[in-house]
C-alpha cells in the first residue's frame, strides 16, 4: 500500500508549508498500520530549503520536478506532471493541503486521473471495504456542518483527499531519519504555461495561531469593531492571539483572516478564551480540540458552555476589564 502527499513550500520564504508535513506524518501513521509507504510528490522551481523535515515527519521518499520555469504555480503544468508522477508511482492513496495551490491542483488531477477527490477532510482512515478491498474513509462535514459525512470512493485509484492546515497534528518529536530524494524526469511544454506573472503582491500575516499558546477569540456578542478593542486589549495582557466567529468577521469586527472553524483556520492553543460567541458546531469545529476552553456569555444556555471547561456567565464588556485589571494587579 502506498500514499502520496503532494509537497508545498511558501514560495515568499522558500520554505514548507506546514501541512505537508502534517499529511507526512497522517500518511506514516496510516501507512505504519499497514506496512505501507509514504511517497511525497514535488514540483516547483527548486526545492524548500527545509526538505528533510519532511522525512522526520514519516516521509519514505520524496520524487522531486524543479523547473525554473516553475517559479509560480502554473496548474496545467503542475496537473500534467504530477499526473505523470502519480501514474509512475501508482499510489493507492494520495493527500493534498487544502491550500490555495491545492485546491487549485487537486481537482483537475483527479479529473484527469478519472477519480474521486473529497475537500476539506477532517479525518482519514483505512479499512476494508466490501470487495474493494482496503480504501481510505474520508469524514468531512456537510449540510452546512451539521453532520459528519465518511465518504468511499471505492472503485477508483487513486483515492484523493485535501485538508486544511492545522487538522492533521504532528508529533512533539519527529523520526530520525535520512532524506532519500530522487528526481522525476519531464519536460515543460510551453503550453502548459498559460499564464504569466506580472508582479506578486505579498500580504504577510502577522497571525501566527499554530505559535500562540493562548488565542482570545471575540464573536457577534461583542457587538462593534470598537468593543472588539477590548478583545485586543485582553489578549495583549495574555500574549495571546486573537481569534474571532464568522459573525465577528460577518459583521466587519475583524478581517477574515481571523476567522476560527470550519470556513477558517483550525486552531489548538493551551488556552482558548470565547468572548460573545455561541459555539455553533461549525465554530467548534476549528477550537474544540484547545485544552482549555474559557467562555464569556451573557447566555447562561449557551452551546459553547457544553464545551467550556470553564464558564462567566456576564457581559464581556465588563467581564474583560475585568480580567485585565486583575492580570495587571498581578503582574506588580
Ligand atoms: C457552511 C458554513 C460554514 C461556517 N463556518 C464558520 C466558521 O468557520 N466559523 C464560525 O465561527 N462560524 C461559521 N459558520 C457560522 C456559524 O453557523 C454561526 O453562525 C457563527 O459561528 C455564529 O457566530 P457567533 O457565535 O459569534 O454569533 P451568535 O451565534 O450570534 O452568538 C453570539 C453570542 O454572543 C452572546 N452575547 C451577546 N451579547 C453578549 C455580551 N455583551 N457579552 C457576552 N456574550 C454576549 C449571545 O448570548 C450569543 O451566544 C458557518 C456556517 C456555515 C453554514
Amino acid at each position: 500500500m502506498k500514499t502520496a502527499v503532494f509537497v508545498e513550500k511558501n514560495p515568499l520564504t522558500n520554505r514548507l508549508r506546514d501541512v505537508s508535513m502534517e499529511l507526512a506524518w497522517k500518511a506514516h501513521s496510516l501507512m505504519a498500520e499497514h506496512s505501507g509507504e509514504v511517497v511525497g510528490l514535488f514540483v516547483g522551481d527548486q526545492l524548500p530549503e527545509d526538505t528533510e523535515r519532511l522525512f522526520q515527519y514519516g516521509m519514505d521518499r520524496l520524487i522531486q520536478f524543479t523547473s525554473s520555469e516553475l517559479n509560480h504555480l502554473h496548474s496545467t503544468a503542475f496537473k500534467h506532471i504530477l499526473k505523470a508522477m502519480i501514474e509512475a508511482e501508482e499510489p493507492d492513496f494520495v493527500l493534498f493541503g487544502a491550500t490555495h495551490t491545492g485546491r487549485d491542483v487537486a481537482p483537475l488531477v483527479a479529473s484527469a486521473m478519472k477519480t474521486g477527490l473529497t475537500a476539506d477532510c477532517t479525518q482519514l482512515y483505512v479499512d476494508d471495504f466490501k470487495d474493494s478491498g482496503k480504501i481510505l474513509y474520508q469524514v468531512r462535514p456537510a449540510f452546512g456542518g451539521n453532520i459528519l459525512a465518511t465518504i468511499v470512493t471505492p472503485e477508483h485509484r487513486p483515492i484523493m483527499s485535501t485538508v486544511r492546515e492545522g487538522v492533521m497534528l504532528l508529533p512533539e518529536k519527529g523520526l530520525d531519519r535520512k532524506p532519500n530524494i530522487t528526481t522525476f524526469d519531464a519536460t515543460v511544454q510551453p503550453e502548459w504555461i498559460r499564464s504569466k506573472f506580472l508582479s506578486t503582491v505579498a500580504k504577510v500575516s502577522t497571525i501566527n495561531f499554530q505559535a500562540a499558546n493562548t488565542v482570545v477569540a471575540g464573536g457577534a456578542g461583542v457587538g462593534s469593531r470598537d468593543n472588539f478593542k477590548l478583545v485586543f486589549d485582553l489578549a495583549h495582557a495574555l500574549g495571546a492571539e486573537v481569534g474571532a466567529s464568522r459573525a465577528a468577521v460577518d459583521f466587519g469586527f475583524v478581517d477574515k483572516e481571523r476567522q476560527i472553524g470550519q470556513t477558517g483556520s483550525v486552531v489548538r492553543p493551551k488556552l482558548y478564551i470565547a468572548c460573545g460567541i455561541s459555539g455553533s458546531v461549525q465554530h467548534r469545529a476549528g477550537m474544540e480540540d484547545s485544552a482549555k476552553i474559557v467562555a464569556i456569555n451573557t447566555d447562561p444556555q449557551a452551546p459553547i458552555f457544553g464545551i467550556a471547561h470553564m464558564g462567566i456567565v456576564g457581559d464581556m464588556k465588563e467581564v474583560i476589564p475585568t480580567m485585565i485589571k486583575y492580570l495587571k494587579e498581578e503582574a506588580q
